[in-house]
């Protein structure tokens, strides 16, 4: 296929006069967004951005991301989205790991001193990116300037399909997170995916206020109803009561989520008076949505469409469609159209399709171990499969715990709390939290005579590690269960929590 780059002029060409994105009171055109895109990429260009180059952006859902991205693409070079979520020194960490050349940022997005000044450190240390090669771009200031300043329109140039569009982060099982390679294909076809699986319109209002930082929003919603002609409400944060403004006031005719988000508004005493006969379906990703849930939405007539995937897969792998919902409740339902599945050793799910990536950026060791021999994608979920081909997720093998809709690795964080100067060795993993669904509870041990307390090892992680992924508690002990081959023994750490 095409490059991504090349989309906004497509879509120009066909539905110049329809509303590409919403946000705030204001509205953009497909002509509009293709003008600004071609004039922000002539800008970039300027700006020495060149074929494989990486742009990073920062900042909540914004049209500046969406414009960012089909420009940097559209120059062959490569889209870098940060999870704002993140910490001062994660975003410094990033920054240099990709190499970014351009950082475009929201007003108040914490590209702080803080940021920048780690990554001075880290320049030290790597070969790639220093603060002095990196241009950032205030959205509002400097990134509206090179818009509306730029004297040329770039056209989109050729890409290999197979060329990295965007580098996305995802939590590794060992230490510090790493970025999956999305290619101009795997995103396209996984966009074909949800063209082929869910009966998306060209005349589809879609409201999005899960992060476009995260595959799922991007790959579920934003890139197929920008492919098919519809419509994106974003929305910088979910807030209960401007989504039930929101759904009749725009019109809106599906709505992206999560479970706990669904909940909410189903909580609100505004819910049952609010009109949403215009909504079509709810798409939800990540758990799946309890059976009381789906009896409330179906009291409103409105049914959900559920999927699982993963960062690697761009990210759609198992869709629950809507007919299914009730029968097959608690699966996550059957692979997309052009994406396959099968169940490896210990039943962890395999994948393998054009979506796929394949590798990780500056990570050959992690890639290599990251497929079979057959190259079939692990997963690190484990699954069971009924006769009619309705999986259900069971269990992960990978170490890792999900906070709030946010992976957590421990190892990172254990990677984190032995930074600490009195900190010799620690353990983390998640526990069940009724709020978070999992939150972590971590161990350490402390050098000898050393007299930090619980709370000062809480403190070291501020600025360093976001906010989702600080232990809820540390305990210090004089010891921690290793096997004999010195690897932590997390069932006897979580034994100790019964
Ligand atoms: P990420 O690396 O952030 O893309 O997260 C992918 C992981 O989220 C998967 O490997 C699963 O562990 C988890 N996940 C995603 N969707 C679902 C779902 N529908 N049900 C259960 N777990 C899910
Ligand atoms: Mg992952």
């Amino acid at each position: 296929p095409p490059g991504l780059g090349s989309w906004t002029v497509r879509r120009a060409r066909t539905t110049p006069e329809r509303t590409a994105l919403a946000h705030g009171g204001r509205r953009l055109t497909y002509a509009a967004l293709d003008d600004r895109v071609r004039a922000l990429a002539a800008g970039l260009a300027g700006l020495g951005v060149a074929r494989g180059d990486r742009v990073a952006y920062l900042g909540p859902n914004h049209p500046a991301f969406v414009e960012t991205l089909f420009a940097t693409t559209a120059l062959g070079a490569v889209f870098v989205p940060l999870n704002a979520r993140l910490a001062p020194e994660e975003h410094a960490f990033a920054l240099a790991d990709t190499g970014a050349r351009v950082l475009v940022h929201a007003p108040g997005a914490d590209v702080s001193d803080a940021a920048l000044q780690t990554l001075d450190v880290l320049a030290v240390r790597s070969e790639h990116a220093d603060r002095a090669s990196l241009t950032t771009l205030e959205v509002g200031a400097g990134y509206d300037e090179l818009i509306t300043t730029a004297a040329t329109r770039s056209d989109p140039v050729h890409v290999d399909p197979d060329d990295t569009a965007v580098l996305l982060y995802t939590s590794g099982t060992t230490g510090r997170p790493k970025a999956a390679r999305l290619s101009h294909a795997n995103l396209t076809w996984n966009a074909l995916n949800v063209l082929v699986d869910v009966d998306l319109a060209r005349d589809e209002v879609c409201l999005l206020s899960a992060p476009l930082f995260h595959a799922a929003a991007l790959g579920m919603t934003c890139l197929p109803v920008l492919l098919k002609g519809g419509t994106l409400v974003l929305e910088e944060a979910f807030d209960v009561d401007r989504t039930l403004d929101l759904v009749p006031a725009q019109g809106v005719t599906i709505m992206f989520g999560v479970p706990t988000m669904f909940a909410a508004l189903a909580r609100s005493p505004r819910f049952a008076d609010t009109d949403l006969s215009g909504v079509r379906y709810l798409l939800c990703g990540g758990a799946p949505v309890p059976p009381s849930l789906l009896e409330v939405y179906a009291a409103r007539g409105l049914t959900f469409l559920q999927g699982y995937g993963m960062t690697e897969a761009a990210p759609g792998v198992l869709l629950l469609d809507r007919e299914h919902a009730r029968e097959k409740t608690g699966t996550a339902g059957r692979p997309h159209f052009f994406s396959d599945v099968r169940l490896g050793d210990s039943g962890e799910i395999l994948v393998r399709g054009p979506n796929v990536v394949d590798g990780y950026w500056r990570r050959p060791d992690e890639s290599a171990e990251a497929f079979d021999d057959e190259g079939w994608f692990r997963s690190g979920d484990v699954a069971t499969v009924d006769d009619d081909g309705f999986h259900r997720i069971v269990d992960r093998v990978k170490d890792l715990y999900i906070s709030g809709g946010e992976n957590v690795s421990p190892a990172e964080v254990e990677g984190v709390l032995v930074g600490h100067p009195d900190v010799v060795d620690a353990a983390v993993i998640g526990v069940p939290d009724e709020r978070w669904g999992e939150i972590g509870r971590a161990w350490v041990v402390l050098a000898p005579g050393a007299t930090s307390t619980p709370s000062d090892v809480l403190t070291f992680l501020e600025g360093r590690l976001a906010r989702f992924k600080h232990p809820r508690a540390v305990e210090v002990v004089d010891a921690l269960p290793r096997n004999p081959t010195g690897k932590l023994d997390k069932g006897a750490l979580r034994a100790r929590e019964h």
